[in-house]
């Protein structure tokens, strides 16, 4: 059946894709431009809008009740702001040429086109399913959406045993064992980087593994699984490595994710080296004035390396959809990309880095120097002062920042914000010394860690 769209002046948005950058443009362009001028149809797969994926670790582990509390915006609420919404509905192929969207009712297998004056991609991203055998058993599971959080606290209800195998230690991976720590479970972490939290550097991997251990995880590091076990139920019994086997109730998959450009390949979009869509500045997909892509998958511009990276996040998505939002409605707005900042945390380790790890520094022909400096959360007499490890890369001879990585307790994580800012605006270690940072006992040492590791950085950039 061709649904046409209904021959009224107004133009029409068709947006692909109903979480963070998605609805977040759709609200941006709905506060734009009044629904007489411009009708917004969303199309949504899953159960779910607006939600927060990166609250499951804190549902499953029982510190938020969700999944309701997850939900920024109900289907409903959107439809009060005058965003038509097709819940449901898979958009299974995008003609650019003709400018329309096909969409299957995933309840009832109807199939219809909807034309389109503009077009915004918000796909987001697919979680790595492992290519070996198991890996769909029941009882493996996944944490990308709601549905799979639902899905995974489900199992745990009914598990046999309380067995737990994580596979991958970025930063979902890490947050999920502590999450089925606090279940109660045994949990191993299999592992197939030298320490867990790639995004660091190993040398401060290393103070997140030791966390992980005191929490009673076991870490399996430098390890790929090879299968998942079934018992004679079909269900996952165990996970198998080259050498050993690891008993398991519930499998918890973290190996990461790849963007969801399927679609956006066969139309003929294009794509990036990490499968990403490329995108203007304004977010527009390249070559394409009436098409816009925004979130988990499109590439974005590493403002430090100068290159085009996949980063899966959250506050990446929300930023894109308000650019986005912002270009369709008629406005102007851009997103000049990002310098690589993330904060997570494991038990009461706060763990944050911004910028280029040493690798990331060297496969980009940059000369580096790097310190690493230990200082304390608060002045070390005041009570509560907790050890913080704050590790700095600068560039040698122009001692520009490059990259900063926290590990420690209390208000090592945000700390990390004062580093993106300099490395955004392209300070050096030098002039970072000399920064105006707030200072009180309870707060920070007089030498606040970050200009701790900025003026020892000045030191080797001279020594250098
Ligand atoms: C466990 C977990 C923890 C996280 N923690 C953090 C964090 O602490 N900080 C942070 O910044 N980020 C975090 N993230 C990442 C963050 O959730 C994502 O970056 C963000 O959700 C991306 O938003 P998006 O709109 O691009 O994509 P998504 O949220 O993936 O939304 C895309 C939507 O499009 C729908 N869709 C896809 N294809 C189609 C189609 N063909 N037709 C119809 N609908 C379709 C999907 O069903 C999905 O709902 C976390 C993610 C996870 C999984």
């Amino acid at each position: 059946m061709n649904m046409s769209r209904t021959r009224d002046t107004r133009e029409r948005l068709v947006v692909i894709g109903g979480d963070a950058a998605g609805m977040s443009a759709a609200s941006q362009a709905r506060r734009m431009r009044d629904p007489d001028e411009l009708e917004i149809v969303a199309f949504e797969r899953g159960h779910f809008t607006s939600y927060s994926a990166c609250g499951i670790p804190y549902w499953v582990g029982g510190d938020v009740a969700g999944p309701d509390q997850l939900i920024a915006r109900t289907p409903e609420e959107h439809r009060e702001r005058g965003i038509g919404l097709r819940m449901r509905t898979e958009v299974t192929e995008i003609d650019v040429e003709r400018q329309r969207v096909r969409a299957r009712d995933l309840d009832s297998g109807t199939e219809t086109w909807t034309s389109y004056d503009k077009l915004v991609i918000a796909t987001g991203a697919r979680p790595i399913r492992p290519d070996m055998p198991g890996a769909d058993a029941p009882g493996v599971h996944g944490v990308q959406t709601l549905d799979d959080g639902q899905a995974l606290i489900d199992t745990l209800a009914h598990a046999r045993g309380r067995r737990a195998v994580v596979v991958g230690a970025g930063y979902i991976g890490v947050e999920m064992a502590e999450a089925l720590i606090n279940r109660g479970y045994e949990v191993t972490v299999v592992n197939r980087g030298s320490e867990p939290m790639s995004t660091l550097d190993p040398d401060m991997g290393r103070l997140v593994h030791e966390a992980m251990e005191g929490l009673g995880i076991t870490m399996v590091n430098d390890t790929e699984v090879t299968k998942v076990l079934t018992g004679e139920d079909g269900r996952v019994r165990a996970v198998a490595t080259q050498d050993a086997e690891y008993p398991a109730d519930v499998v918890v998959l973290g190996i990461g994710v790849r963007p969801e450009t399927a679609l956006a390949r066969a139309a003929g979009l294009p794509l990036g080296s990490h499968g990403g869509l490329l995108t203007d500045l304004a977010m527009r997909v390249r070559g394409h004035e009436n098409i816009w892509a925004g979130g988990d998958c499109v590439e974005v511009l590493d403002l430090v390396s100068g290159q085009e990276r996949h980063i899966a996040l959250g506050t990446h998505a929300n930023k894109h959809g308000q650019v986005i939002g912002t270009g369709v409605g008629g406005g102007y707005a851009t997103f000049p990309g990002v310098v690589g900042t993330a904060v997570s945390k494991v038990c009461d380790l706060e763990i944050a880095r911004t910028g280029l790890r040493e690798k990331d520094a060297r496969r980009v022909g940059l000369q580096f120097v790097s310190v690493t400096i230990e200082s304390t959360s608060r002045a070390g007499y005041y009570p509560g002062a907790s050890p913080m490890t704050v590790k700095m890369l600068a560039e040698r001879r122009t001692g520009r920042l490059l990259g900063v990585q926290i590990v420690g307790r209390e208000g090592a994580g945000k700390r990390v914000d004062i580093a993106a800012v300099a490395l955004t605006a392209g300070m050096t270690v030098e002039r970072m010394t000399a920064l105006d940072l707030g200072y009180a006992p309870p707060f920070s040492p007089v030498w606040d860690p970050v200009l701790v590791a900025a003026r020892k950085a000045v030191a080797k950039v001279r020594g250098s």
